[in-house]
């Protein structure tokens, strides 16, 4: 297909056509239509200039002016061995069209200097940027073709199989390989576009399973690199089965605690994007890098309304809940590299241990050792905007913090942040309320107040603690749920009670610390742990103060009465047996000292999960619900008639 305008033949990528508008586009005749590349949005990280750079590079590649000039993707395949593409010659991006110098754009690991678009890497090129060097070990994919279906549109697919080859020296449409990121060894299943538009055929998943299957043989984690239009039309219906088949073999790696990481190139769609792109622990997507079901066009088609700028790309499907994070190439490797090293729960060098402690001044066990506070002063107290947040804890205490984002069906709630690093040198999940300093902050962050979406984040990452292993510490500071229309039309009520049974069985050590506001379900959604520890001036409380003032004293202005009756200070609920221990605060507070606030939380971290580390899953979760079952249990008894005579007649005492 000849361009308008250009001056000699070019190669292009199977599967692309270019659109009159001078963009690639997918070609429709292997996978279903994707949508035409996102105008690239400007201004973000551009100098002032840029625009008017992009437009003299536009004009210079106007017919006739730059015969020398490539565009990115006319770069030659490399062999298997290859690294990235050199070049000395001048090439124009396909994101902003700038002109960019090859032999800079290929240090770059085929990224625009200008505009920040990740150029196609062929899966040879893939695995060399992303693994060590010299631990590349590719696994060599032999496919069989004596049972190659008879299927003919415009050409024989036999013929189109052996033109795919021939262009890009592959067997089929991904390359798997055994390496190291970091050290870290890891399995990888890289897809290339350039085969067939990456399309999923009998032979891409069995290439999958089969690396799948080995990663579940070597307990290694399993990483997989997408890109592709969809299902493989030409092999039918086995095509489709491929989906179920690989699907399966990654809730096998779910079963045996084997993490799963997908990275999301442009452009992932159909039946790739609907089964192993999607189903594993941590997705990560290039920058802009497309992914969706059905694409643009389809969509637009049926439903006849034009979709918005930016639909279905990387950022649109981050603030939509979709994937975990967006990781530019020149980020890739450290980001990989920390979640292989904590999910295989390897020691580090500065490896600490947290060390059992006597019950010192890391945390206070003992009430009398409190002093009695107007509860109304510590909500007060609990409510200062200077009090550290997650966040700042998290930046403080946690190394190597890598957020997870979204609930993977509706949104990335902003009021509760999780993920995964390192605390005194072992691997741990962290999930936590989020406030802010400011109002922009706590506007932007939801005034700490978590959606479903938030509480459905939390549970799935708490899987994936349980799955991997790693003990889950809680940072809770929030006045409640969210209430509002949209957080009962997404079933705030289901999504709490969800967590509750969630934790209440998490096969790992879960430790709660209350840091500010604990507002009643919305906060204990977050707190069913082995040990529920309190900041020295936190509340927690089945309701706000004024919230119980307003119904009972029919009075908000009888909100220091309701604090005081509700018993919500650390004293009084050290005393109830609600709270295990209490983290000292510095000073007049947290506020006046975060720094000293965080190392007294790391203290009492340390030693609380000293405590719970060396015990086995039966014996936490056994604890955790005895601890959980005995409150009011003295209360009342249900007399079982059905059981008398029996000792147990006495069902609940
Ligand atoms: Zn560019």
């Amino acid at each position: 297909m000849e361009h308008r305008g250009r001056t000699r033949p070019r190669r292009r990528l199977p599967g692309l056509v270019r659109a009159r508008d001078g963009r690639l586009q997918l070609l429709g005749e292997r996978h279903p239509p994707c949508p035409a590349r996102e105008p690239v949005r400007r201004g973000a990280g551009r100098a002032p200039d840029a625009r008017s750079r992009v437009h003299r590079a536009r004009r210079s590649v106007a017919p006739g002016r730059r015969p020398a000039a490539h565009r990115v993707h006319d770069l030659p395949a490399r062999p298997l061995s290859g690294g990235l593409v050199t070049t000395t010659e001048w090439l124009v991006c396909d994101g902003c069209a700038a002109m960019i110098y090859g032999r800079r754009f290929a240090r770059a690991g085929r990224i625009c200097p200008e505009c920040g678009w990740h150029a196609p890497l062929t899966a040879p090129q893939r695995l060399a940027s992303l693994l060590d060097p010299g631990s590349v070990r590719t696994l060599e994919l032999v496919v069989a073709d004596a049972d190659l279906p008879e299927f003919t549109d415009l050409r024989p697919y036999s013929d189109r199989l052996r033109d795919a080859r021939a262009r890009t020296g592959l067997a089929e449409a991904v390359v798997c390989a055994r390496g190291r990121i970091d050290d870290n060894p890891v399995v990888v299943a890289a897809m290339d576009f350039r085969f067939l538009g990456g399309s999923l055929g009998t032979a891409v998943g069995e290439a999958v399973t089969r690396a799948a299957e080995i990663a579940l043989r070597e307990r290694t984690p399993l990483l997989i690199v997408t890109a592709s239009g969809g299902a493989r039309m030409q092999e039918g219906i086995l095509s489709l089965m491929q989906m179920a088949k690989t699907s399966q073999a990654l809730g096998q790696l779910d079963e045996a605690g084997v993490l799963t990481v997908s990275l999301i190139t442009d452009p992932t769609y159909g039946g790739v994007a609907a089964s192993f792109a999607t189903s594993t622990d941590v997705i990560i997507a290039e920058p802009r890098a497309r992914l969706g079901f059905a694409g643009r066009r389809v969509i637009e088609q049926t439903i006849r309304e034009t979709l918005p700028a930016g639909f279905q790309t990387a950022e649109f499907l981050l603030e939509h809940g979709v994937i975990d994070m967006i990781r530019s190439r020149a980020e890739l490797r450290a980001t990989l590299a920390r979640l292989l090293s904590v999910a295989s729960r390897r020691p580090v060098s500065d490896d600490r241990a947290p060390a059992p402690q006597p019950a010192g001044p890391a945390l206070i066990t003992d009430a009398d050792r409190l002093p009695e506070r107007d509860p109304w002063l510590c909500v007060r107290a609990a409510r200062r905007l200077g009090r550290p947040t997650t966040l700042d804890h998290v930046a403080m205490l946690v190394d190597g913090f890598d957020e997870l984002h979204g609930d993977r069906s509706s949104a990335d709630c902003p009021a509760l942040v999780a993920g995964l690093g390192r605390f005194e040198g072992v691997p741990v999940v962290v999930i936590g309320t989020q406030k802010g300093h400011d109002g922009a902050e706590l506007a932007a962050r939801n005034y700490g107040m978590p959606s479903p979406a938030g509480y459905r984040k939390a549970a799935r990452v708490m899987r994936l603690a349980a799955k991997l292993g790693l003990p889950v510490i809680t940072l809770i500071d929030t006045a409640g749920a969210h209430p509002g229309v949209d957080a009962e039309r997404h079933g705030q009520a289901v999504a709490i009670a969800q967590n509750l049974v969630l934790m209440a069985g998490l096969p790992v050590p879960v430790v709660a610390v209350v840091t500010g506001e604990g507002g009643s379900g919305g906060a204990l959604a977050l707190t069913v742990a082995d040990r529920i520890l309190m900041c020295e001036n936190a509340v927690y409380s089945v309701i706000s103060a004024e919230g119980c003032a307003a119904i009972l004293w029919k009075d908000p202005a009888a909100a220091p009465l309701a604090a005081t009756a509700l018993r919500v200070d650390a004293r009084s609920l050290l005393r109830l047996g609600i709270v295990d221990g209490v983290v000292p605060e510095p000073g007049e507070g947290a506020e006046t000292d975060p720094v000293a606030a965080s190392e007294a939380l790391r203290a009492a971290l340390a030693q609380t999960l000293g405590e719970l580390l060396p015990l086995d899953q039966m014996t936490l979760v056994t604890a955790r619900r005895a601890r959980f079952r005995r409150f009011g249990s003295d209360t009342a008894v249900l007399v079982d008639p059905a059981a008398a005579g029996r000792p147990d007649r006495v069902v609940s005492r």
